[in-house]
């Protein structure tokens, strides 16, 4: 762990399409915080596409980018928490390649964190740019998920979150074979700060979906 040092941690699967300018804006985003070091940390969760290869050549010009390469494709959860045994940072922000997740909102994640909250998570305003299908799939299974389980799951959050170096260690303790992340943010409690965000106000660059 360094203090001072904050890990960007982006689960990439297939992004090609829009590592450099997810790069471009992250860049920006770190060079506007001058209070902390900024990490880059990827991890090509076994893309097909040319995802390793960009990667490689964005840590050959900027060295606070380091990847992890896995072996195939473990799926977003896994690959995430691979993510969090090498992350070295005080503070560790989880967000999507694909721009889904504006980066942003880092900036405002971070004052939070330097007010002492230990998980901000961001939390989208509208489900804009998603079909019926989408919405109505994502409310019954947040319906469901309150049946069955008493751990209060937070609504229409994805990953797109700031974690202090203790929520990080508390994650890494829970060695479960199937891991639920949303769940586990929850589980381990500590200090929470929501943040809403509207994705309209964002210029989204793709949908994945
Ligand atoms: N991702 C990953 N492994 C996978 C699928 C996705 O690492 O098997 C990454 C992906 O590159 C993106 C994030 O996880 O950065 C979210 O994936 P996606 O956009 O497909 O999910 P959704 O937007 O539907 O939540
Ligand atoms: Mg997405």
């Amino acid at each position: 762990m360094m203090n001072g040092l904050i890990t960007i941690l982006i689960p990439s699967y297939n992004e090609e399409e829009v590592l450099y300018k997810l790069y471009e804006r992250l860049n920006e985003v770190a060079n506007s915080i001058h209070r902390y070091q900024f990490e880059f940390l990827f991890i090509n969760d076994g893309s097909t596409d040319n995802t390793l290869q960009i990667l490689q050549c964005i840590a050959e010009i900027d060295n606070r980018i380091s990847y992890i390469s896995l072996s195939r494709n473990f799926g977003k959860e896994a690959a995430m928490l691979a993510g969090l045994d090498y992350a070295k940072g005080q503070a560790v922000v989880i967000i999507d390649a694909d721009l889904q997740d504006p980066p942003e909102i880092i900036e405002d994640m971070v004052r939070f964190w330097e007010e002492g909250y230990d998980d901000v998570y961001a939390k989208r305003r509208s489900r804009t740019g998603e079909t019926w299908l989408k919405k109505w799939t994502s409310k019954s299974y947040y319906n469901l998920l309150g049946k069955v389980t008493k751990i209060p799951v937070q609504e229409n959050t994805g990953d797109f979150r700031l974690l202090d170096r203790r929520c990080i260690e508390a994650l890494k303790q829970i060695r479960e074979t199937h891991r639920y992340t949303k769940g586990m943010f929850s589980w381990i409690g500590f200090n929470k700060k929501e943040i809403l965000f509207d994705r309209d106000l964002f210029k989204i660059d793709r949908f994945s979906n």
